[in-house]
C-alpha cells in the first residue's frame, strides 16, 4: 500500500457496546495496526462485522423478509410502475444519506407491491453498513402485545415501549391494520410523540392511503377502501406521522405474485 493511500484511510466509527465482550484484538477500537510490505496502516477489527452481524440477528426479522435488501428489490418486467422505481431510489438514497437525513419514509401502497421489502431492505443495510440502533414491530402484533399485557397483572409498559422510543430507527410495519383508538392510541402516540421531541426518526409501510378520493383515479382499485389512514389510526398520529415522514406512493400489480415468475423480473 503506497503512503498515500495510508494517508486517505479513513478509520471507522468507534464502536463500544457495553453489554459485549471486549475483543482481545483491539479492545473494542473496532480498528487494528497491522503491517504489510513494511508499511504499517490501520484496518477494520473483524469483530466489526461480528457485532454488526449479532446486531441484525437481535432484529428478529421474520423469515420471510430475512432475504431482502435494496439490492434484490425486483418488479416484473412490463409490470414495473414509475412509482417503484421512485420508492426504491428514495429508500436507497435515505440508507447512503444517513444520518445526514431530516425525515423517515411512509411507504404507501397496496398489498404485494414490496413496502415492507424495502423497510426490511433499508434496516438490513443501516445495521450491517453503519451500525445503526434499529428497531421493528408489526402494528398489529404490537397493538395485541398492549393489550395482552393489560389484561394481565405485572404489565411493564416501560418494558415494551422504551425500546421503541429509544431506538435510533423505528420501523412500523402495516400501520393502520387494526382499527387503533383510546388508550392504546395514546400509547401508540406517546412513543412517536417522544421520537418527534427527540428527533428520532420512523419508517413505517400502510396499505391505507391519505386521501382515497383525490387518489382514486391515480390508483385504482386500491383507492377504493373508503377508509383512509387517519380513520385507522386517528388524525392526529396520522398528521404527526406524515410531519416526521415523506410519504412514499407505490402502485402496481401484486409484486409478490410477479416475484414467483423469476423468468419475467428484472433488476432495478
Ligand atoms: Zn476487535
Amino acid at each position: 500500500m503506497a503512503d498515500d493511500d495510508t494517508l486517505e484511510f479513513q478509520l471507522p466509527d468507534v464502536e463500544f457496546d457495553d453489554d459485549s465482550d471486549v475483543c482481545p484484538k483491539c479492545f473494542g477500537a473496532g480498528v487494528i495496526v497491522v503491517e504489510e510490505g513494511g508499511v504499517r496502516y490501520a484496518k477494520p477489527c473483524d469483530c466489526l462485522r461480528d457485532r454488526r452481524t449479532q446486531r441484525f440477528a437481535a432484529l428478529r426479522v421474520p423469515s420471510r423478509y430475512q432475504h431482502c435488501t435494496l439490492d434484490n428489490f425486483t418488479v416484473a418486467e412490463g409490470q414495473s410502475d414509475p412509482s417503484l422505481l421512485a420508492a426504491h431510489g428514495l429508500a436507497r438514497r435515505f440508507v447512503d444519506q444517513y444520518p445526514a437525513v431530516e425525515a423517515g419514509l411512509l411507504f404507501m401502497g397496496p398489498f404485494g407491491v414490496g413496502k415492507t421489502h424495502l423497510a426490511f431492505g433499508i434496516l438490513q443495510e443501516l445495521v450491517l453498513t453503519k451500525n445503526v440502533r434499529c428497531r421493528w414491530c408489526d402494528f398489529s402484533e404490537l397493538l395485541a402485545e398492549i393489550k395482552q399485557g393489560y389484561a394481565g397483572n405485572a404489565f411493564d409498559e416501560h418494558a415494551l415501549l422504551h425500546p421503541l422510543v429509544e431506538a435510533e430507527i423505528l420501523m412500523i410495519d402495516d400501520l393502520g391494520s387494526m382499527k387503533i383508538r383510546d388508550w392504546t392510541l395514546d400509547l401508540l402516540s406517546y412513543v412517536i410523540n417522544q421520537r418527534y421531541i427527540n428527533k428520532r426518526l420512523v419508517i413505517a409501510t400502510t396499505n391505507f392511503l391519505d386521501e382515497p378520493s383525490s387518489a382514486y383515479e391515480v390508483l385504482g382499485e386500491f383507492a377504493r377502501r373508503d377508509e383512509t389512514l387517519a380513520d385507522r389510526i386517528g388524525p392526529r398520529l396520522r398528521s404527526r406521522l406524515l410531519e416526521m415522514c415523506k410519504t412514499v406512493l407505490m402502485q402496481g400489480g401484486d409484486w409478490r405474485r410477479e416475484r414467483t415468475q423469476p423468468n419475467l423480473l428484472r433488476h432495478i
